[in-house]
């Protein structure tokens, strides 16, 4: 049934400015700026660009490039903005970052770290919540619109995002997070930023309630419309966008270490996003042997690339807490290209999954489910042990997201194949795993330890759209 894998790849010289469709195959093709602010396609679909750039005739010219240089290059593939302004924004996003190579790839033992947390919040989420920042005031300031973009997190989502925003004309950023449920260090992040357009909503009621509230939101059309509603969650193309990037940074810089042609990465994977964004840059023509993925004990996506089924479990709290999702919203994208680009075979198949909880897909080959993937899932035992492990044998820290991946990066590891592990976070952000792990808390940061006894800005409100919604009216006046 379900055969083809290759999304269908053109030279990348021969592209018109890309448009954007829906899995679900019910919009027109749109522009990448409409694409943006859309967020989730209209017809409840993901967007995807129509074709996918094939650029394995041009990494050798890019392989010298710094991270701006680099991204200016893959970005201008996808987006309708004129090159200058490109360029523009992206000195201005990756500006912010403590690090002047952006993502610098070190080598530990026998792998190689990709250090994706050198952001203002330090986590990976920065990489696309800087420009995604940037880029809606870009995109505004052209439409002479302003937005109010609302959303929900259980932690690290919500202050990237409000360190995309803050202090921006034209956007005002309501994040929800469920009361006293986050970490603290990950609510101080948030509820410290002192800008105006910054408001932080503290829902009296877990991480689905927050969900809860903001679908509601959004499913109500008029009040969406009436207050420019924008979505910053992960299901924005933009952001995946800006993720593809560091996949070619990293293999270059993983290449000139080794001499070696091909890398493989490993990818602590929570709603898919990190990790599809790697399956576009090998679809572009970037060598890559085996995209890893590594779940901790909310393991869906770990057993349908081992099984083929995938099926809804229950969500387990971990030390990993970024990770502990269920039902992986990027996913979708995944199984489009799995349809051979067949909306309505897709949409028969998320059907299914909603009503049965289940569904499954036949194996592309005998290389298993898909041969480019390797899966596993990844315990708490084992993730402080590898915590523990690398700090003995190499000094180096490991927060417990990375430490996942690094488990299993050392798991797949093959023989000539240069081993790249995402490092998603800096784990002073995840103190407490650190202790867990080492007896003591030797993670710091500068960033995190100036935190404790500032003034903070936060409105507890109960699990109502209402509530929310007047909260919100209140502000736009
Ligand atoms: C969000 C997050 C992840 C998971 O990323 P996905 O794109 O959802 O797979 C992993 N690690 C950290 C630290 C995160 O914040």
């Amino acid at each position: 049934m379900l055969t083809k894998l290759k999304p269908e790849s053109v030279k990348a010289g021969n592209i018109r400015p890309t448009n954007y469709i829906s899995t679900r195959g019910s919009i027109d093709p749109i522009g990448f700026s409409d694409a943006v602010l859309m967020g989730l396609a209209s017809d409840g679909g993901l967007l995807l660009p129509e074709q996918i750039p094939d650029v394995s005739d041009k990494l050798a010219d890019w392989r010298g490039l710094s991270y701006v240089e680099l991204a200016e290059e893959v970005m201008s593939l996808y987006v309708d903005l004129p090159r200058p302004d490109l360029k523009k924004l992206l000195e201005q996003s990756y500006g912010t970052f403590s690090h002047n190579e952006v993502t610098p790839v070190v080598s530990v033992g026998g792998i190689h770290v990709a250090e994706l947390f050198h952001g203002p919040t330090l986590s990976f989420k920065d990489i696309a919540l800087q420009f995604l920042g940037n880029l809606f005031e870009y995109i505004l300031a052209e439409t002479g619109g302003s937005l109010n973009i609302v959303g929900a997190t259980s932690g690290d989502t919500g202050s990237a995002a409000i360190y995309g925003v803050k202090g921006r004309d034209r956007i005002r950023i309501f994040i929800m997070h469920p009361h006293g449920r986050t970490s603290r260090i990950q609510e101080l992040q948030m509820t410290t930023v002192p800008d105006e357009n910054v408001f932080n909503i503290s829902v009296e009621g877990d991480f689905d309630d927050c969900q809860n509230v903001l679908k509601g939101m959004f499913n109500d059309l008029e009040f969406k419309e009436e207050f420019s509603l924008g979505s910053i969650n992960s299901i924005n193309w933009a952001r995946l966008l800006a993720q593809i990037v560091y996949y070619f940074y990293a293999a270059f810089r993983a290449m000139d270490i080794t001499g070696k042609t091909r890398v493989s990465f490993s990818v602590p994977t929570g709603n898919f996003g990190d990790i599809f964004a790697g399956y576009i840059a090998s679809n572009m023509g970037l060598p890559i042997k085996k995209l890893v993925l590594a779940t901790n004990e909310n393991d869906i996506l770990s057993r349908f690339f081992n099984t083929g089924v995938y099926s809804l479990g229950d969500v387990h709290a971990t030390i990993s807490p970024s990770m502990d999702i269920q039902v992986a919203s990027n996913f979708e994208r995944y199984l489009y290209y799995r349809c051979d680009k067949d909306a309505r075979k897709l949409s028969a198949l998320m059907d299914e999954f909603s009503k049965l909880g289940r569904m499954e897909v036949e194996s592309l080959s005998d290389e298993g489910v898909d041969g480019l993937f390797d899966a596993t899932a990844v315990d708490a035992e084992s993730t402080l042990k590898t915590i523990r492990e690398y700090h003995e044998k190499y000094d180096y820290l490991l927060d417990p997201h990375t430490a996942v991946g690094v488990f299993a990066g050392d798991k797949f590891v093959e023989k000539d194949v240069p081993m790249i592990c995402l490092a998603t976070a800096h784990p002073a952000k995840f103190s407490q795993a650190i202790i867990d792990a080492l007896g003591e808390n030797v993670a710091h940061h500068p960033a995190i330890d100036s935190l404790e006894g500032m003034p903070t800005r936060c409105s507890t409100l109960p699990v109502s759209v209402d509530a929310v919604k007047s909260y919100i009216k209140g502000k736009c006046i």
